[in-house]
């Protein structure tokens, strides 16, 4: 089958691999979209843990097409998306519904297991979400990075009548904000330095899109609420985010941090004791969150199509993630298999 893969540091090809065999408690899925993912181009620029020929993809769905032994409550054909690994399904984090803390995950995608940028992919059955039929395979696809967004919404309170601050435009902030405002918070501002990502916030419901260079993104929820931001989302992940945060976050405010920032920083612990804040950190998602982001997008509560500005094929995704390396006001770019 034909698969986008990494190759080394800044380079992916597309190449024909075998086809992936269902084992026990496994169904091979016959890939309809995965969307592409920041994680993706961190992973292929910086070439960390990945060998030569690994199939990426994280973020998919797809029809199944084969299924091992022991797998139920499935048939051939069901529409799915999938949790982007296999987990042990047994120790107390699996239990919990904490999977992404066992010791025992293997990832797919990302180096350990081959994932989705190819015609086929294997999952554990354990992994599975049905998807109903007034969901899109392209919204389907989506389910993934919203769930991060609702985990890290997850880990506020939001109460309406809240003012919030999302910072940073790109998908997992886009999906910050869309699962800020499904839960009822009053202003959502968007703090984005890239202007061609505006119209986009504001099409998902965003109450202003800020500049930080230009003006201050407390104040634009201030002007809404009367008060400074009670909850601030970090989706940006470099250097001096989470100072930000802490900075234009009000008293008793919370701060999530859900961007990945790979070197160290420093926060002024005490600004964060004069205004006893709540800091929080985000690690991707749970199955009941993927299962919330299901039946949101089935029932309308949240739509995220809109996010979707492109859609290609595999052929495509080498060229794509080179396009990708320049800012743009690209958000999610979806890979497309005919189906
Ligand atoms: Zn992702
Ligand atoms: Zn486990």
């Amino acid at each position: 089958m034909k698969a986008a893969v990494f190759k080394k540091r800044d380079e992916m090809a597309v190449i024909d691999v075998p086809n992936p065999i269902a084992g026990a408690g496994e169904v091979v899925l016959k890939v309809h979209n995965c969307g592409i993912c920041g994680s993706d181009l961190h992973a292929v620029q910086y070439g960390i843990g990945m060998a030569a020929d690994t199939v990426m993809g994280h973020e998919f769905c797809g029809e199944i097409h084969a299924m091992g032994p022991d797998v139920n409550g499935y048939q051939l054909g069901d529409r799915v998306t999938s949790l982007p690994y296999f987990a042990c399904g047994v120790c107390a984090w699996c239990q919990r519904d904490d999977a992404m803390h066992c010791s025992r995950l293997r990832s797919l995608g990302l180096g350990q297991l081959p994932g989705a940028y190819a015609e086929f992919v294997a999952c554990s059955a354990a992994s599975l979400l049905k998807l109903p039929a007034n969901v899109s395979s392209r919204a389907g696809a989506l389910v993934e990075p919203l769930s991060v967004g609702l985990h890290g919404v997850n880990h506020a309170s939001i109460e309406p009548g809240m003012g919030v601050v999302v910072m940073g435009a790109g998908p997992i902030g886009l999906s910050t904000l869309i699962w800020a405002k499904a839960k009822g918070a009053s202003a959502v501002v968007v703090s984005e330095l890239a202007p061609g990502r505006t119209e986009l916030a504001m099409k998902l419901g965003a109450s202003a899109v800020v500049n930080p260079t230009e003006s201050d993104p407390a104040d634009a929820v201030k002007s809404i609420t009367g008060r400074a931001p009670d909850v601030v989302f970090e989706c940006i992940g470099v250097k001096s985010t989470l100072g930000a945060a802490i900075g234009m976050v009000g008293r008793h405010g919370q701060v999530v941090v859900i961007g990945v920032c790979l070197e160290s920083d420093s926060i002024f612990p005490l600004t964060c004791v004069m205004k006893e804040l709540q800091i929080n950190f985000a690690l991707a998602y749970t199955r009941s969150e993927f299962q919330e982001t299901i039946d949101a997008l089935a029932n309308g509560t949240i739509d995220a199509t809109p996010m979707i500005t492109d859609v290609i094929n595999v052929d495509e995704v080498p060229a794509m993630f080179t396009e990708l390396k320049r800012p743009g006001t690209r958000a999610k770019v979806m890979v497309e298999f005919p189906h």
